[in-house]
Formats: structure tokens, sequence, C-alpha cells
């Protein structure tokens, strides 16, 4: 009875579920198929997410005939350089996991298959909110020891640090993203400075997070493309700062976007951590880098 209810995705019976399990889950029901360019690359790719019987996320080269599974988790990252892409032991590599990894850890999904046609991951908007509105509607919540993803719980305080910054796990009984973000210093006294705190089981990542879109300085892009990254990058998917200006010509979704879209990368690459983090994360100026290497630092901690 409570399992058909459940089913029928009844709003009502969803804190329930969450209260039994302690953590609340979804599947998803179908495949979801997404076109785009690389950010990066800037390579045309159709990416397929679809339900995995396996556990956490596996990416797949659709391109490549032999050794193209890629696991998502945190030992498989070999660059965090502008964005997180995971390799395998035979050399196939992915790029910029880290949108849709937030948007499926975002909406509670801890099993899937993500094939995909090229090296990089489609940029989309620079956000995750494409991938979010596809999903949710393909996704259902699951019964109790369903596909459970492993929880892995903060017992002691774990801190890395960098130049600019620090990015920790703390104890609590919360999965909670606390940022700091001044842009190693470059935004401070400008309104684009600030603090977000999202709490994962109980805030709504699609309506905080998921249309917060990455972001750089123009000088940077301009480097960046002389050495032949971020090519497909361009106003309509990322947000662009010239002498603390936006140039893009609708401006910024909300003031604080550029300290959700932090968040948001958080999340997603904090989902290559192969289950659950029971416990919270806090950071100041935090990166891929940070990110990946307190993934390290916790797991070398157990
Ligand atoms: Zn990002």
């Amino acid at each position: 009875m409570l399992q058909t209810l459940i089913d029928s995705k009844s709003s009502v019976f969803k804190p329930l579920l969450s209260k039994i399990r302690g953590v609340h889950q979804n599947i998803l029901t179908k495949e979801c198929v997404f076109r785009g360019v690389g950010v990066h690359s800037g390579e045309e790719v159709e990416m397929k997410v679809s339900p995995s019987l396996k556990e956490g996320y596996t990416f797949i080269r659709s391109d490549i005939c032999e050794n193209n599974e890629i696991d998502g988790v945190f030992f498989n990252v070999t660059s965090t350089m502008m964005s997180t892409a995971l390799e395998n032991t035979w050399g196939a590599q992915i790029k910029t996991v880290e949108h849709i990894l937030a948007a499926l850890y975002g909406l509670h999904i801890y099993n899937a298959e993500i094939s995909i046609s090229g090296p990089e991951i489609p940029i989309m908007d620079g956000s995750s909110f494409e991938f979010v509105e596809v999903l949710k509607k393909c996704m259902k919540p699951v019964w109790l020891g369903y596909a459970s993803p492993k929880i892995f719980k903060v017992t002691k305080p774990v801190r890395v640090e960098s130049k600019t910054g620090y990015a920790e796990f703390l104890p609590s009984k919360k999965r909670t993203f606390d940022v700091l973000f001044d842009f190693a210093g470059n935004f401070s006294g400008t309104p684009y400075e600030g603090s977000f705190y999202f709490d994962l089981e109980n805030d709504s990542f699609e309506s905080l997070l998921s249309d917060a879109r990455t972001f750089g300085l123009y000088d940077d892009a301009k480097k960046l493309q002389d050495m032949g990254l971020a090519k497909g990058a361009s106003l309509k998917n990322t947000v662009i700062i010239k002498d603390s200006n936006v140039m893009n010509e609708d401006g910024l979704r909300s003031q604080d976007e550029m300290i959700r879209h932090k968040v948001l990368d958080a999340i997603g690459d904090i989902a290559l951590c192969g289950g659950i983090i029971q416990g919270s994360y806090k950071a100041y100026n935090p990166g891929h880098d940070l990110n990946n290497k307190l993934l390290h630092a916790y797991f070398k901690s157990l």
C-alpha cells in the first residue's frame, strides 16, 4: 500500500520515505537525451543519461569501441583545471562532469549511466537547469533498501587548504553546503562577494541552485582561448566579468548567481565520493582542485 502511494509520487509520502531511509532517494525510470557543445572542446555531442543497476555513476564514451567505461569516482579525476575530468586506466577521458553530476546528486539520483559521443559533457546554458528540467520528469522515489547508496559519515573535521581558500567536512546530522566566496580577492568589495548556505536534504536544488551559470573573468577567457581551451564558451553559456562588470546583456539571474554556482560545482564534485557524505561541507573560495583534494583527504582519514 505504502509502496503504491510512493510510486504515485505522492508528495505527502516523500517526507515519510525520507524519515524511514534517513536519506531521500530517486531512481531514473527512462533514458534522457541531451545535445550540445563542450565548453572547452567546442565539440557537438549527444549525451544519454539512463537508469543503471550498477552502484553510483558510470560514464561510457560511446565513440570509443573498447575500454570505454569510466567510473564516476574521485580517484579517477585526472584534471581539475577549469573543470573536473575523469579518466580510466586505458586513457579514455570525460571532461566537465560536474554540472550533470550536480543535477543528479541534487535530485537525489545516486545511480545512473551517462553515455556520451565525445570527450566532454555538453555545457548547455552553463548551469544544471536543462539537465534538471528533463531528469525530474524521468525519476521516481524508491522504496527502502532499493539500490541504496553507501553512506560515509564524517566523524571528525577534515580540511584542505589552498593559497586563497579552504574546504572542509565537519561532523553533522545534516548534509549541508556552506560557501563563502570573493573570487580569491577579485570580487572583494563588489556586490558579488558573499556566502550561500544550502541544505541538500531539505532545500530545493531545482529552485535555489540549478540555474546558476558558470562564470569567468574576460581576461582569463581570452588567455584560455589562446591556449586552445574554452573554445565553446560564449555569453550564451558563461557569465563573463570585465572590470567588475557583467558583460552578459541580461545581467545575472540573481545577484549571488556566482556564489550559487560555486555551491552547484561543489555538489557536482562531491558527488564523486561514491555514495553519500553524511556531514557538512564548508569552504572559502573553493574550486574543483580543493574539492577533489578534500575527498582524497577524507577517505585517507577513515
Ligand atoms: Zn561549474
